[in-house]
């Protein structure tokens, strides 16, 4: 699947590619393919795969040899079959504290859909997910005060030391298995027979979700470049100027 000899190039979706939940420009559309011609590209995101057509075009998707959703746990290929799957179970203890949660929050509203299970993670939110965008906000400004998401991620990460809780978004916290982040990607690609990966993000942080790329790229003896990027501007101004994107 992979040549050895020629750099893998992994980008971030939104804010990487595109504008978080945006389609990708038509300018930097055409500006990719062609570049994108005769390079080895993957793309790592935390949206599901429905997400990425909704943003992605199929002819810059058929630019990348895989698609890696969900922070890794699902792999496609650009057509949209699935190559590999992580599936991720609530367990019932976890569901019991949720459920707690839910009714001990001193958060004013509850508009249901409080947990979505995505492959491999599962998103919580008090709030829930049927909020109008001005719940959200409330929720949003709320939380910025108090810190509930921030108590109950580290409520989950003590409690569930087989768990990773984090902070995502802006009403919800995102549990997965310890290491079921990004950081998969690195590891998938290894297994292929990658040698050099230039990773593009723009959450390359301690806390961001690229994060995981990052702290398994340090970890092996891959050769490797990143680059956080804080839009897709920036990401196609990188691919045109840097070197390190147009060297054979
Ligand atoms: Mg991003």
């Amino acid at each position: 699947m992979i040549d050895s000899n020629e750099t893998c190039f992994i980008f971030d979706v939104d804010g990487t590619l595109s504008e978080p939940r945006q389609k990708v420009k038509q300018d930097h559309k055409d500006f990719f393919i062609n570049w994108a011609k005769d390079k080895q590209c993957f793309i790592a995101t935390g949206s599901d795969f429905i997400k990425v057509r909704e943003q992605i075009d199929i002819d810059m998707l058929n630019c990348f040899k895989k698609i890696y959703c969900c922070m890794g746990n699902e792999v496609r290929n650009p057509d949209g079959f699935i190559t590999r799957q992580n599936h991720f179970i609530v367990p019932d203890d976890l569901n019991l504290d949720l459920e707690n949660f839910i009714r001990h929050s001193l958060f004013e509203y509850r508009t249901g859909r409080h947990l979505e299970i995505r492959t491999g993670m599962v998103n919580f939110s008090i709030v829930g997910r049927n909020a109008t965008q001005e719940q959200r906000k409330e929720y949003y400004e709320w939380d910025k005060n108090i810190g509930e998401r921030l108590k109950m991620a580290s409520f989950i990460n003590d409690m569930y030391p087989y768990l990773e809780a984090s902070v995502g978004g802006s009403i919800s916290i995102d549990i997965i298995k310890k290491g079921c982040d990004k950081g998969q990607v690195v590891h998938h690609l290894q297994g292929s027979g990658a040698e050099k990966i230039v990773f593009v993000g723009d959450k390359c942080f301690p806390g961001g979700n690229d994060y995981g790329i990052i702290r398994e790229l340090k970890n092996t003896s891959m050769k490797f470049d990143w680059y956080n990027v804080s839009s897709p501007n920036e990401t196609y101004k990188l691919i045109k100027e840097n070197n390190i994107f147009s060297e054979e």
